[in-house]
């Protein structure tokens, strides 16, 4: 099962594990609309045209959508001291996992994730436990770059359904991305370069740029 945002990383994950003819058969993947992840309505639409896509393409994914809709009282998680993301993540994924499913996410190389990899394996193994299951988590991304993912999603047609953007303006239903946040500078900035190595694939500077990039993460 794929824990999957609509965002790049994960929707790069579930193209590889929903292909047809994948050896493991049909993919599983979930996701969830949650108020205390940053944008979730907006990736909420680039999923569901996402996934018509895919499902043109005759790909074959069993999809499940899981929606908290109050955010409750104060949130006591300061970004900076830890990750809200991962722990939301497992909790809520962890019912709808049958008993010796492997759980798969998307993270790659640039994520702060790397610096708590103990703690999330750990809470992984303890959640299962706790529920009588049996799988393990996988994190198939770990060695992307950022730019790789960019570049194998432009390839496959996929980029520009999927949502990066941190400031989305007005206008759920169809959101444009505002084009100068960190995510999008970074992400025009990609295509940019790797266009220009495509055009000229000598231009070392091109590609020391890009491995500039790929070093200093995302804002999350
Ligand atoms: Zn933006």
């Amino acid at each position: 099962m794929i824990v999957w945002s609509g965002g790049c990383d994960s929707t790069l994950l579930l193209e590889q594990y929903g292909k047809v003819g994948a050896a493991w058969g049909r993919a599983k993947s979930i996701s969830f609309s949650h108020p205390q992840i940053g944008h979730s309505q907006v990736q909420k639409v680039a999923r569901q045209k996402i996934l018509a896509e895919l499902r043109k393409r005759d790909y074959e994914i069993y999809h499940l959508e899981v929606e908290l809709t109050s955010e409750g009282d104060t949130v006591f998680a300061e970004p900076g001291d830890g990750l809200i993301q991962p722990i939301i993540w497992l909790a809520m994924a962890m019912p709808y996992l049958a008993k010796d499913e492997t759980l798969y996410m998307g993270y790659v190389q640039s994520d702060d994730i790397w610096h708590r990899r103990e703690n999330l394996f750990g809470a992984f193994d303890h959640m299962a436990k706790l529920m009588g299951k049996e799988g393990k988590l996988e994190l198939p991304l770990e060695w992307y770059t950022k730019t790789t993912v960019y570049q194998q999603l432009q390839r496959k047609g996929l980029l520009d359904l999927c949502w990066t953007c941190e400031s989305p303006g007005s206008g759920i239903l169809n959101p444009v991305p505002c084009g100068h946040c960190a995510s999008c500078e970074r992400r025009e900035e990609t295509m940019v370069l790797l266009e220009h190595l495509e055009s000229k694939p000598s231009s070392n500077q091109a590609r020391k740029a890009l491995s500039e990039l790929d070093k200093t993460g995302e804002a999350k």
